[in-house]
């Protein structure tokens, strides 16, 4: 018998995610786009429902030892509205699953709902549902996202085209920095529990990994000016991954230029004092859930003074590759590094 064992690390998420699904059909005429962007994409008629759903588990996506249970219940709620925002859209409800021990009290599992109903009146959704249930392997919380979309303003990932330019709201490489900083907390803490976390000059980094927000003002601000982008993607691996995803899709290459790449004073220092190249933290770190996207040339005037939204660079043809232009001018590939769970 061939009993070939193939392991997940192998693969990696992607790569396991598409050998799961590669043989899956769609039968649904009202499934207008399955697997393969930020959210999935239901002709409903008149416009598009789009469906995103994000797993967290306790020590693969937050550590509860520094990570409050209301910020949790909020951050679950965050990175779906932010992969709904991502596809230009309006995020409209929420349903929430929970997988808990006795290890949690019931205040405790309150508090995370806490967290929850602040994310639900911030972004204007509605808990309409979910499923509770017992975990033997730590905190797990499964929510899934919807939301609506005009037909004609959807953006998808794979609309680039040569010219077009690269835009990132935000500043990025902060949320990574962050985690930095409670690690090492955690680990001075653990050698010395009576110690106190030294948090004072890092709270707006801490704050970027503890309770980040999802761009769905950049959304909405967008159909104010009547632009909608050519492609789009919500960070949450790390630009480089990211620019990755809509490169593929689109079948294009990229410039990024590093000069153009925003960084925070706060992230800088932080990232110098791990020894981190900041550059480095931009592209790779992950977590920021700003917005990249990228627009047709002529649309550049309507955000060019826009003080939250940033040009970064420009797409190529596909045979140019994805790279990063230097301080120095250097042309060196991008390398993409994202999370890797397993
Ligand atoms: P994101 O980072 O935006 O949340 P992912 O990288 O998690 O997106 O997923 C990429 C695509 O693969 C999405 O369309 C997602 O719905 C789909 N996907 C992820 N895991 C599975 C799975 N286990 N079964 C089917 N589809 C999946
Ligand atoms: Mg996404």
């Amino acid at each position: 018998m061939d009993s070939k064992r193939t392991e997940i690390k192998d693969l990696g998420e992607f790569g396991l995610i598409e050998r799961l699904t590669k043989s899956f059909v769609n039968k649904q005429k009202s499934t207008h786009k399955g697997i393969g962007d930020d959210a999935a994409v239901i002709d409903s008629g008149e416009k598009f429902q789009v469906v995103t759903s994000d797993l967290l588990t306790e020590g693969i996506h937050f550590d509860l030892t520094y990570m409050p249970l209301i910020h949790l219940g909020y951050k679950s709620i965050v990175v779906n509205v932010s992969d709904v925002a991502a596809m230009n859209a309006k995020p409209t409800q929420v349903i929430v699953s929970i997988g808990i021990s006795n290890r949690f009290s019931v205040e405790a599992v309150e508090e995370i709902y806490s967290g929850i109903a602040a994310a639900c009146d911030q972004y204007n959704v509605d808990l309409v549902g979910g499923d509770t249930t017992s975990s033997a392997s730590g905190l797990i919380i499964s929510v899934t996202a919807l939301g609506e979309v005009d037909k004609k303003q959807i953006a998808y990932r794979d609309g680039a085209k040569e010219n077009d330019v690269v835009c990132v709201t935000g500043d990025l490489g902060a949320a990574y920095t962050g985690l930095q900083v409670l690690n090492r907390e955690k680990a001075e803490f653990l050698s010395n529990p009576d110690m106190q976390p030294k948090l004072n000059n890092y709270e707006y980094i801490v704050q970027r990994q503890l309770k980040p927000d999802a761009r769905t003002d950049i959304m909405f601000e967008l159909k104010e000016l009547n632009l909608v982008p050519t492609a789009m993607i919500d960070i949450s691996d790390g630009l480089a991954s990211e620019l990755f995803h809509i490169c593929k899709s689109s079948k294009v290459g990229v410039n990024i230029f590093e000069d153009k790449l925003p960084l925070d004073r706060r992230t800088q220092e932080a990232a110098v004092e791990f020894n981190i190249d900041p550059v480095t933290c931009m592209l790779n770190g992950g977590e920021d859930y700003e917005l990249l996207f990228t627009i047709a040339q002529d649309d550049f005037k309507k955000i060019e003074n826009h003080a939250d939204i940033h040009f970064i660079g420009y797409i190529t043809d596909e045979s140019k590759g994805l790279n990063l232009v230097t301080k120095q001018e250097n042309v060196v590939p991008l390398q993409a590094q994202g999370w890797e769970h397993f």
